[in-house]
């Protein structure tokens, strides 16, 4: 699956835009700059297709990637789409489009029946903010289910990440929708990619 090609099938602005309900969707979310479009593109081994945001807020919209070779039509689905969903947290957004993101990110989460896990992004150098907190307190809320994986790793000692990962899930372990696994990743190292592959695939099928 993550070696065909995939492509971007639609950017959603506001819930009326979204695609009919289909395959099992995965998100993911995470700060601006946490790494979050190198993940995706490494994840399906293409460089450019999920644009990075270092002009902070950029893509405030859910961009669809889905694998090539399906028409769409009801007995042609692909198995699986990913949803990149805006970064958050970027310090000079202008409130309305804090307020947009929520409201879209929340309205998302809480109506998409075929959404089954949002991977949430961290850091591995900050670990969870304040801020990230607050997008797993929603999350919690709307009852979806999510995953922590860290990112950059390549970025804090070796021997840094066991400790990283314990601590992480020590701060989520009474958080009722978190699945009470943490992935570490590097997308320069091409580390914990397949790990995340598996956590998806098996995150689609159940
Ligand atoms: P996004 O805003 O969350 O989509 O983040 P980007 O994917 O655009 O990455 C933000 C910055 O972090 C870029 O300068 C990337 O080159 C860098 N970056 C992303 N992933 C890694 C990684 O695994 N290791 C290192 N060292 N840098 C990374």
């Amino acid at each position: 699956l993550f070696a065909r090609p995939w492509i971007f099938i639609r950017g959603v602005p506001a819930m009326k835009f979204l695609p009919p309900e289909g395959p099992p969707e995965i998100a993911f979310a995470g700060r601006s700059n946490v790494g979050k479009s190198s993940l995706i593109n490494a994840l399906i081994g293409q460089k450019g297709l999920a644009r990075t945001s270092n002009t902070p807020g950029r893509t405030q919209e859910l961009n669809y990637f889905v694998p090539d070779g399906f028409s769409g039509a009801k007995d042609d689905l692909p198995p699986l789409a990913l949803v990149d969903m805006p970064g958050y947290g970027f310090a000079q957004a202008p409130k309305d489009l804090v307020d947009r993101w929520t409201k879209l990110v929340f309205d998302y989460l809480r109506g998409r029946v075929t959404l089954k896990r949002v991977y949430v992004l961290i850091d591995a150098r900050h670990g969870i903010k304040k801020i990230d907190g607050e997008v797993l307190d929603l999350l919690d809320k709307a009852a979806v289910s999510y995953q922590i994986v860290l990112t950059k790793t390549d970025k804090i000692g070796e021997k840094a990440v066991p400790h990283l990962i314990s601590d992480t899930l020590a701060k989520i372990s009474k958080r009722p929708a978190a699945y009470p696994e943490v992935i570490a990743t590097s997308s320069e190292k091409n580390r914990g990619l397949d790990e995340l592959r598996q956590a998806i695939v098996t995150a689609t099928a159940g």
